[in-house]
């Protein structure tokens, strides 16, 4: 049980439902897609065009902000939201997942993780503790405990002892955090075995936490996979306490997602994809490079409002993308997050009149039509 998360309403036709979390920075409406900001920056976007597309949470990496420009300076330059001139809410990430992602530069004990930074090469101990203090330092309204995230193919005992460990990091953590007003997050892992799982939401439960997030998920999994953990675990964790999937994903992920009653998302998907000129319309998923733009002169989509979609052709955009224009980056990431961000306002009036259900099979439907999507799995160097 959250204080400051309430869910309002349940839809009568599925799992979702509706929130509100208070942070100190304001109340989060639920569900929501948050942006990632890895190095205190939203790529290619102000903290104002950010507002016009209705951001209300945004996501800082740890790890890329503890390497450089060091934690301490953030302090001393009046904390993460003063620094990047964002008001709004953050949530930090533990590093956990950037530094189990540099493969041979760590080393794992009980302890923590030794690594090599992928910047310069130096040499790190990052330990439950450590991750608090630098979330603590940062000063984001939201922090993440600090957990193993084993590949999608790691053997079941490396799973088991990899999550029994992260659940003894998940106790330092809560024990080392001191914070007023910050909430603190455990993080649930098992990758795809649903015993594990279980066991995993056992153990993080019994701790007690602000929020619940699945980790280990958009690892190089099938989706099938994926959205078998998100269905065996949504019954197990706690109703009333905000459930955040990390590093997911794809729309469709989200709605799927969504529809087992989980609150919270991220991934770099929407911008990473804008700055590869791949942008999410209501007419599937286009590729602004190709030919068939160049003479086109309509709208990006002529469903979206956003400021791009009023203003600005295919054809421009397309050239913009060939000429390697800043703007490219800019606009295409605009008008993704728009959609993303859209598509969550649209889901959340939809559990608001209990038609989720009928949302999700539409969606579903509208995108099946398109062929597959490359560049879904989470990746920490964005
Ligand atoms: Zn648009």
């Amino acid at each position: 049980m959250s204080a400051s998360f309430t869910v309002h309403h349940r839809d009568t036709s599925c799992g979702a439902r509706l929130g509100s979390l208070i942070t100190p920075h304001g109340v989060i409406e639920t569900p929501i897609f948050m942006p990632v900001g890895t190095n205190a920056t939203v790529k290619a976007m102000t903290p104002e065009d950010l507002r016009d597309v209705h951001a209300q949470i945004i996501l800082a990496n740890t790890y890329h902000l503890y390497l450089r420009p060091g934690h301490r300076l953030i302090e001393q330059m009046g904390g993460l939201h003063r620094f990047m001139n964002w008001s709004g809410p953050i949530l930090t990430d533990s590093g956990g997942f950037q530094v189990f992602s540099l493969g041979e530069l760590r080393k794992i004990s009980e302890d923590g993780v030794r690594f090599q930074s992928h910047l310069d090469g130096s040499y790190h101990v990052l330990t439950p503790e450590l991750a608090i203090g630098i979330q603590e330092s940062l000063g984001a309204d939201i922090i993440m405990c600090f957990d193993e995230c084993p590949p999608a193919t790691a053997e079941y005992d490396y799973v088991k002892r990899s999550l029994e460990m992260t659940a003894r990091w998940a106790r330092r953590c809560k024990d080392a955090h001191r914070r007023d007003g910050q909430q603190l997050f455990g993080i649930v892992q098992g990758g795809m075995h649903y015993d594990l799982r279980a066991r995993s939401i056992d153990d993080i439960r019994s701790i007690g936490f602000d929020g619940y997030a699945l980790g280990g998920l958009s690892v190089g999994e099938e989706k099938e996979q994926m959205y078998g953990v998100m269905e065996c675990c949504a019954p197990l964790l706690p109703q009333d306490s905000p459930r955040y999937i990390m590093g997911i994903g794809a729309p469709e992920d989200l709605i799927e997602a969504i529809w087992h009653g989980y609150d919270m998302f991220d991934c770099v998907m929407p911008t990473r994809n804008a700055r590869n000129g791949m942008l999410f319309t209501s007419q599937g998923r286009i590729n602004i490079k190709a030919k068939i733009y160049e003479e086109d002169g309509g709208p990006l989509d002529p469903q979206c409002g956003c400021m791009v979609c009023r203003n600005y052709s295919r054809a421009y955009l397309r050239h913009l993308y060939r000429a390697g224009e800043i703007l490219s980056s800019m606009l295409n990431t605009h008008h993704n997050l728009h959609y993303y961000l859209k598509l969550m306002q649209d889901a959340r009036s939809a559990i608001r009149e209990n038609r989720f259900d009928l949302f999700r099979r539409q969606f579903i439907s509208g995108i099946s039509k398109e062929k597959p999507f490359e560049g879904g799995i989470h990746s920490c160097l964005e």
